[in-house]
């Protein structure tokens, strides 16, 4: 394993690390026998999140007794006072801990949010407090939007910033951030390396990854042979084969031209409050039907769906990759609804399905 500086926080972290999202797709056991296989590859770094369903809670049963040996990063969406204390209690509670090496502030996705989180007594100040504490030792920002991830890095609030990066998606606003971050001693934690599980040869994903001057990457990871692949993965020439290359433009030229590429910026104009890009996330991977169960289970738990869109239009003069979002949505609510009973075509039903819908 090879370790990189997580930017200002001095912190060593593994340059492959492991990103607990899909975990409630597995059982206790099948957590712990992935968790601890990412500890002996290695992995010290863990980053989970209060939103991400039973995963705090699978991650503390599997490893708390080893908590000396990685760092722990969460986040939550929640931004005032007493919310945050309150899921910061839970979350130590479920992950068997006292501190966190790493909070985060989960989800920044739009300017009215990232000036609600720096105003005198928003979120940020809240955590500085709590910090001050010892029970936090750092404060980073995830979001979707390299764009405004940059503002939030410029205001040298952050000690780490969490964003997006695959070969697939690498616009040249995330490759600034990245650059940006690493010149301003910012730790950068790379998420979704796969694209959502477009790109399947997760090797030369992180590879092209590893390239940049990123302190980690976190991919999403639910078998114990694919952690020790990913982490063999941090010791090798991170250069790409022309055959590589090749399979990757093959994956993009091959790519749906009607790809959400999750930028968001559909999202605050939807009357219905429909998670728009969400639910196209969900649907790009249940176009592979080993991961329709594991979507069906996550989109279950929307109270508002795709069946909720009016066909105002609205989202469709926003979206700058010119998306029929409309219909899409109908697919998707087709694909992704009733998960008790619906076959899809191969004839997956079990909605505990043990593939990562959120690589
Ligand atoms: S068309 Fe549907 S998804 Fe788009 S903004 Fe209108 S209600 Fe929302
Ligand atoms: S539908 Fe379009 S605007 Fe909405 S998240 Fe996807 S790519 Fe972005």
């Amino acid at each position: 394993m090879k370790f990189r500086k997580l930017g200002r926080t001095g912190l060593e972290v593994s340059c492959v690390g492991f990103g607990a999202l899909p975990l409630p797709g597995l059982d206790e056991e099948g957590a712990s026998v992935v968790l601890n296989t990412a500890l002996d590859c290695g992995m010290n770094f863990i980053d989970t999140a209060r939103s991400y369903r039973e995963s705090e809670e699978l991650v503390g049963k599997a490893v708390h007794e080893r908590r000396g040996e990685f760092y722990l990063a969460t986040k939550a969406r929640t931004r005032r006072e007493d919310q945050i204390m309150e899921e910061l209690e839970t979350s130590l509670g479920f992950l068997k801990t006292d501190r966190f090496d790493l909070y985060q502030l989960h989800f920044v996705n739009s300017e009215d949010d990232l000036e609600d989180v720096l105003s005198c007594d928003g979120a940020l100040s809240v955590l500085k407090k709590i910090r001050e504490k010892g029970i936090i030792d750092h404060i980073g920002i995830t979001g979707h939007d390299p764009d405004l991830l940059m503002k939030a890095a410029k205001t040298g609030e952050f000690d780490t910033v969490q964003g997006a990066l695959s070969y697939i998606e690498k616009p040249q606003a995330a490759l600034d951030l990245v650059e940006y971050c690493s010149q301003n001693d910012i730790g950068f934690i790379v998420q979704k390396p796969l694209a959502g599980g477009a790109i399947v040869n997760a090797r030369s994903a992180l590879k092209w990854i590893l390239q940049h001057p990123v302190s980690t990457v976190i991919p999403g990871m639910m078998l114990k042979n694919q952690v020790i692949k990913n982490a063999a993965v941090a010791d090798e020439d991170y250069s790409l084969t022309g055959r590589e290359i090749d399979e990757l433009d093959g994956i993009i030229a091959g790519l749906d031209k009607d790809f959400c590429r999750r930028c968001y910026y559909c999202h605050p104009v939807c009357p219905e409050n429909i998670r728009i890009g969400v639910i196209l996330e969900f649907f790009g991977k249940a176009r592979f039907p080993e991961n329709i169960p594991v979507g069906r289970r996550w989109y279950r738990d929307y109270k508002i769906n795709a069946s909720n869109c009016t066909e105002c239009g609205l989202c469709m003069a926003e979206c700058p990759y010119e998306l029929p979002i409309i219909d899409l949505l109908k697919e998707a609510h087709v694909l992704l609804k009733d998960p008790q009973g619906h076959q899809d075509p191969q004839g997956h039903q079990d909605p505990q399905g043990h593939q990562d819908p959120a690589k």
